[in-house]
């Protein structure tokens, strides 16, 4: 009876142990992501085979992002870091020296052709120059995902990463990143349809900060914003007073609120020149899995939508 049960125990510990070893050669590639557009991309490319850990989630702003020590562990914990590059992420590098990181680094952007951050204001000194881009960023708009033809690239370089990190799986990783890019594809001639009879004088919409050049310049709209690409400095009042203006000479309809911005900004600008207030966008983040756009492709989708929806009528 004792050996029986030493002998059932022996059996189960080596069961175990075999099981263990054996999920341990299916775990899963453990993935940073900085941002949710990127962790969304790097899911839907990885599929079954990564375990993606998002460092600025839905709703969340990556402009003035604080990283915590829990972050610094899953980053020293993992193989690949997908990044967007264009220094829109200024807080990573000291991330990455600080987590011990010794994996392989995805730059999304890698490959776009840059928007170049222009100031718009002709009275600009050098101090409000100063300001308005930040601290952090170099003369390029960094929200280069904004345009469909850029996500293609980011999902390329996504791919590409995986296959460097996981040989194992570079047939899937494949696989997916073609259906994901074939599907951007369709969405971006919807989105096309979806826009091309808003009339020309109505194609301008005003929004918190300066998210979405490549966005217009895509599908051609003109965004126009008092704060500038980095939601870092606050918009001065001169910037307020500019865009108030704009709107009254231009008779611009629609401002829109932005969700990882403060809209009480856009909401007196809403009021003071009798603009409609269009909706919200989706800039840098995705939404929580049950809002309107908890996908990168669901954002394109949403804010196309909320953009037809004010234009249209306006
Ligand atoms: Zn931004």
């Amino acid at each position: 009876m004792i050996h029986r049960r030493l002998f059932l125990g022996l059996a189960a510990g080596a069961a175990a142990l075999l099981s263990l070893t054996g999920a341990h050669a299916q775990e899963p590639l453990p993935v940073v992501a900085s941002f949710s557009i990127l962790g969304d991309m790097t899911s839907r490319i990885g599929g079954e085979h990564v375990a993606v850990t998002t460092l600025v989630g839905p709703g969340g702003d990556a402009h003035v992002f604080e990283p915590t020590p829990a972050d610094a562990r899953a980053l020293g914990r993992a193989k690949l870091l997908v990044t967007n590059g264009l220094q829109f992420e200024g807080w990573l590098p000291r991330l990455v020296a600080t987590s011990g990181f010794k994996g392989e680094t995805a730059v999304a952007a890698t490959g776009v052709t840059p928007i170049a951050f222009v100031q718009e204001e002709p009275e600009a000194h050098d101090d409000h120059d100063h300001d308005h881009a930040g601290h952090d960023h170099g003369p390029s708009d960094p929200h280069a995902w904004q345009d469909l033809a850029n996500g293609q690239i980011y999902a390329r370089n996504i791919v590409e990463a995986l296959k460097t990190a996981d040989p194992a799986h570079a047939g899937d990783y494949e696989a997916n990143g073609a259906a994901y890019i074939a599907e951007m594809k369709e969405l971006d001639a919807e989105i096309r349809g979806e826009l091309e009879d808003v009339p020309a004088e109505a194609r301008k919409v005003v929004t918190s900060h300066d998210a979405f050049g490549y966005f217009g310049k895509a599908y051609g709209i003109a965004f126009i914003a008092p704060n500038g690409v980095s939601t870092e400095a606050e918009a001065s009042a001169a910037d307020v007073a500019r865009i108030i203006d704009q709107i009254r000479d231009e008779k611009i309809r629609a401002v829109f609120v932005e969700n990882i911005s403060d809209p009480r900004l856009v909401e007196r600008i809403a009021a003071e020149t009798g603009a409609e207030i269009g909706g919200s966008l989706f800039s840098d983040s995705l939404s929580a899995p049950d809002g309107p756009a908890p996908t990168y492709l669901d954002m394109f989708r949403h804010n196309a939508g909320e953009l037809a929806k004010a234009l249209k009528t306006s």
